[in-house]
């Protein structure tokens, strides 16, 4: 309890609210009076945090007012860009949006209509339900890059993806490009305790990180060599006997044929594709599989590695299916679908897209375990096996790439329409001059937001969103877990802010939705979503306050009861589902998107080899770049680069350096570390400078330090299986910037 306020002060209350800064919602309690919140803290009970707030969440009552707040609707007076925005009512923004989407689905079609939405801080079943109903396919949000291709593919072969890592009694955890160091506080800390105990630890990942420090074994693999990495270890669990054969006589097929198909794929084949030192290969996938039970922790590494991404969520899935660490105590847990509360997916209205339009879906013909053709097919098998299907928000979505391409270019269809939620698009997708002049030639564009970014200055609205502190939150692990925490809004959104429920819900009304959200607020939606679980309370509020959370109690080996989810019900070692939508059943090599071996004329212009970085403290994504308090931790971008590459190219520590790929250039300040290859550069990804100025040309300096310039999204670089883009694994070049100020650069192939 706050040792700042005193609670004895009469209206004093104690709100059970929650932190969106990023995916762990820490658990916050808010001291609120007359509707002013006094103080925050971390919430002691909250079974995520226990009390801890990493420097972002402390900084949620500079977020919730800060001056550069949206807190009105705007609408856009002079050209598209020009910084000129006229203040509105929202009965007008609303009136007007909806007349505009009519329009567009009576001359164009429901499809030409898009949206995409930023990461766990919107409502998305909400805006799942409107587009459902609307008639569209067409949402879409940065999932190929973030978990979602990893869940399909894992829910493919073993019928759900097990994103619960049991560890308190687990003897080994992989993490495997992922570093909860620098992006998942509360993750990190469980991991230091578990420790102490004799948990072994091993880091695959190109950069010394944060948890590679705590690391047993530290594998420095070439950025984009996942895939040849996890077949070795494949290999030698396999070839050396290291496997479950009880587990895989009991619950798998088609152990036989993956023995054969990975027998060339030794240690030595892997040490020149990934760097490693064989022995180093070996000794990594002895440690997980003779330390049992285990883990392998998710990271989205191989989610960004474009053409081999999908190929290698699926070697990684088979390693957890050969050494039995499957919903056994200490192992991966595969939950299922929440069975007591309703979940995302049953209130997405899914069943109200009729057929036609999921066939339209862009992108769908390409990357089908991602869209509907793999999801459909996938959610059945959840639906007879588990009773319910994972969400279909995230799981089966528009390809982002492909609509900002068809808006560019009217193929396969024309999108007219893109309505943003809390997301920045031109620094948060791949290559960033493709999705600026998308946002500069879409017809119609709306966003939600909270900050004036690069890509709401485009928009011919913009539309003031309610932060965490505003609004009840339901976190259920984007509707995919068995639990939920239930958090309340400290106050009622202050200045006009309203939640995307209020918007999504507003907006289908004025187009003829109106009976299918009975539902007037957020409030009662989620009341409506826990009173299955029959806690016999009468509000959503009463819920979180006397219940918090439900967890139900766990049941180890949930196989031996319901079978796996699939259509053998078994562990499909060769995957009929993959086979059927025109996959390989098993993993095979390929190659980086960009690589020294296939392409060796690219690697002689761009020797070194680029990943762009994972998540970084204290931003998150390419938010909170305007909140000065964060901004005194790091004010500028830096670069990893190792000081022999350095003092070979001219450069010292802290020079701005231009990163450059065959797409484009950027500039970051250069960090001499000897923490990763000579070969290797990292990036730090999101960057733009909200001190800059609003509109064009300048759009907040949206393209200067910017990473997504550096990615590729063409076909031939994408993930042929769920669509991820190349963002890691790339070849680039760098160089010093000649003059070092920060205003003078300039980027993209003009060679400046
Ligand atoms: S930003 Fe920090 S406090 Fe907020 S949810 Fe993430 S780890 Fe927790």
């Amino acid at each position: 309890m706050s040792k700042n306020i005193d609670l004895t002060q009469e209206g004093i209350q104690v709100k059970r609210s929650c932190c969106f800064f990023c995916h762990q919602n820490c658990g916050v309690l808010a001291y609120v009076k007359d509707g002013r919140i006094l103080e925050i803290e971390g919430d002691p009970n909250n079974p995520t945090n226990q009390g801890a707030l990493c420097c972002r969440g402390n900084i949620a009552l500079k977020h919730l007012d800060h001056p550069a707040r949206v807190n009105y609707p705007l609408k856009r007076k002079g050209k598209r860009g020009s910084g000129e925005w006229e203040r509105i009512s929202w009965d007008q923004a609303l009136d007007e949006i909806a007349a505009k989407l009519d329009q567009i689905r009576n001359e164009f079609g429901a499809e030409a209509v898009t949206t995409a939405g930023g990461t766990q801080r919107t409502d998305d079943w909400a805006r799942r339900r409107f587009m459902n109903l609307y008639g569209s396919p067409n949402g879409f949000h940065n999932a190929h890059l973030c978990w979602i291709p990893t869940f399909m593919v894992e829910t493919a072969i073993y019928g759900w993806c097990p994103f619960e890592t049991d560890l308190t009694s687990s003897r080994c955890l992989v993490q495997w490009g992922h570093n909860p160091g620098a992006s998942g506080m509360p993750e990190m800390r469980g991991i230091n305790d578990l420790k102490q105990k004799g948990l072994k630890v091993i880091v695959i990942d190109p950069k010394f990180t944060e948890t590679a420090s705590k690391a047993d074994l530290w594998l420095p693999l070439r950025p984009g060599s996942d895939l040849a990495l996890a077949l070795a270890w494949l290999n030698v669990i396999i070839w050396e006997g290291l496997y479950d054969a009880a587990f895989i006589e009991n619950c798998c097929v088609g152990f036989n044929e993956l023995a054969q198909h990975v027998k060339d794929y030794t240690p030595e084949w892997a040490a020149p594709l990934t760097w490693l030192d064989p022995e180093l290969i070996r000794e990594g996938a002895r440690m997980y599989a003779t330390n049992k039970p285990g883990n392998i922790q998710w990271g989205v590494a191989i989610d960004q590695s474009g053409t081999p991404a999908g190929a290698a969520m699926h070697a990684r899935a088979l390693l957890r299916a050969v050494t039995g660490n499957l919903d056994a105590p200490g192992s991966d847990l595969l939950t299922g679908p929440s069975k007591e509360f309703i979940t995302d997916e049953e209130m997405e209205a899914n069943e109200w897209l009729p057929e036609e339009q999921k066939a339209k879906q862009i992108g769908s013909d390409r990357y089908k375990i991602t869209s509907w053709p793999g999801y459909g097919k996938i959610a059945q098998l959840c639906k007879d096996v588990w009773g319910k299907a994972p969400t279909a928000e995230w799981m089966c979505e528009a390809h982002p790439p492909s609509v900002y391409r068809a808006i560019l270019t009217g193929e396969p269809y024309p999108v007219k329409a893109l309505l943003v939620s809390a997301t920045n698009p031109v620094n948060s997708y791949g290559e960033s001059l493709q999705v600026l002049e998308a946002l500069r030639k879409v017809d119609f564009l709306v966003t939600c937001e909270y900050w004036m970014t690069p890509s709401s200055m485009l928009s011919d609205y913009v539309l003031p969103i309610a932060g965490a502190l505003e609004r009840p939150t339901f976190h259920s692990v984007y509707g995919c877990s068995d639990f939920v925490i239930a958090t309340q809004r400290a106050i009622q959104p202050m200045y006009e802010r309203r939640t995307d429920f209020d918007f999504w819900r507003d907006l289908g009304i004025r187009l003829g939705q109106a009976e299918m959200w009975p539902w007037e607020t957020l409030e009662e939606a989620n009341y409506y979503r826990i009173y299955p679980l029959g806690y016999g309370v009468s509000s959503y509020d009463e819920f979180v306050e006397k219940v918090f959370y439900h967890f139900p109690e766990r049941e180890y080996y949930k196989y031996g009861r319901i079978g796996f989810a699939t259509p053998s019900r078994r562990v499909e070692l060769v995957s009929s589902t993959l086979a059927e939508l025109g996959y390989p059943s098993m993993p095979t090599y390929i190659g980086p998107a960009e690589n020294e071996n296939d392409d060796p004329d690219l690697a002689e212009k761009f020797p070194l080899v680029l990943t762009t970085g994972g998540g970084f403290m204290p931003f998150h994504h390419s938010e909170h770049f305007q909140i000065e308090e964060l901004r005194f931790l790091r004010y500028e971008p830096y670069m990893d680069i190792n000081p022999t590459t350095a003092d070979k190219l001219g450069i010292k520590d802290g020079d701005w350096v231009w990163i450059e790929t065959e797409r484009g250039r950027i500039k970051q300040k250069a960090n001499l570390t000897q923490g990763i290859h000579p070969r290797v550069i990292v990036t730090q990804r999101g960057w733009w400078y909200p001190e800059r100025e609003a509109c064009e040309p300048e759009l907040g300096g949206c393209l200067e330090s910017n990473t997504n310039v550096l990615t590729s999204v063409a076909d031939k670089d994408c993930d042929p299986i769920g669509g991820s883009w190349a963002n890691r694994g790339l070849l680039c070049r760098v160089y010093k910037v000649e003059s070092s100020t920060i205003t003078s650069g300039s980027n993209g192939k003009d060679g400046k």
